[in-house]
């Protein structure tokens, strides 16, 4: 029997191709996708708009406390996916840049701000069964899901990946700062199927993760 809600959580380094095998599998499957890195990255870009300081938490802290938001569940092109609105505006292209990266992974490292994405990602349950996509999907968001995967690449890899999409960006020091703070690290969850894709397509990287969420819920039946 398929326990519902279903959350399948896929964690991982920058540039590991979590996004885009996160969103096949959400075709596929018919589930929603929940990217949490856009959320992290559209509060970096409010603090930005702001002018908040992002180098001071307390400051950083107290705009979380007060931004306006709401979530909502936008279907395009046949996938599902949730979207995190302030003030009703979706941003978008803005919060893609590599400045806009390396502020996210300041404010990404302050535990109130952790504690609001947390809550808001959890959330999302209420859209249906989930492909949520970040760092901290396995170990703190949803660690009860028995569907977890951990995505990886050589980093020339997926600095030539990044480089394809035109942004050019220090992933070592991202992941650094990810893998280092205190507060809900990027690591490998307990139980993750740990999947590294430099010689894999997102088609086989995809169909490796469908195949295992198929075996472990036969396996749960
Ligand atoms: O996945 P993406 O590269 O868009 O994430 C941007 C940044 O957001 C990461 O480098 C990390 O600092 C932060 N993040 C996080 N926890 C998540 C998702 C993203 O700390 N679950």
């Amino acid at each position: 029997m398929k326990k519902h809600p279903i959350v399948i959580a896929i964690d991982g380094t920058s540039a590991s191709g979590k996004s885009t095998n996160a969103k096949l599998v959400a075709k596929a499957l018919g589930y929603v996708y929940v990217d949490t890195g856009a959320m992290y990255r559209t509060f970096a870009w409010y603090c930005v708009q702001q002018r908040v300081d992002i180098h001071d938490n307390k400051a950083v802290a107290a705009a979380c406390r007060k931004w306006k938001t709401s979530l909502e569940c936008v279907e395009k092109n046949g996938l599902r996916a949730v979207h995190l609105l302030v003030e009703n505006y979706f941003p978008e292209k803005e919060i893609r840049t590599a400045e806009a990266s390396a502020a996210t992974s300041l404010i990404a490292a302050v535990p109130k701000v952790r504690d609001w994405m947390k809550k808001t990602q959890r959330d999302c349950i209420q859209f249906g069964d989930l492909v949520m996509e970040g760092r901290d999907i396995g170990t703190n968001v949803f660690p009860e899901t028995d569907y977890k995967f951990y995505l990886d690449a050589k980093l020339e890899e997926r600095s030539a990946r990044r480089a394809a999409d035109g942004v050019h960006e220090n992933l070592a020091m991202r992941d650094q700062r990810d893998s280092q703070r205190a507060a809900a690290p990027l690591m490998i969850a307990l139980g993750s199927k740990v999947i590294n894709n430099s010689h894999l397509t997102a088609a086989e990287t995809s169909a490796l993760i469908i195949g295992e969420v198929h075996r472990r819920m036969t396996a749960n039946a």
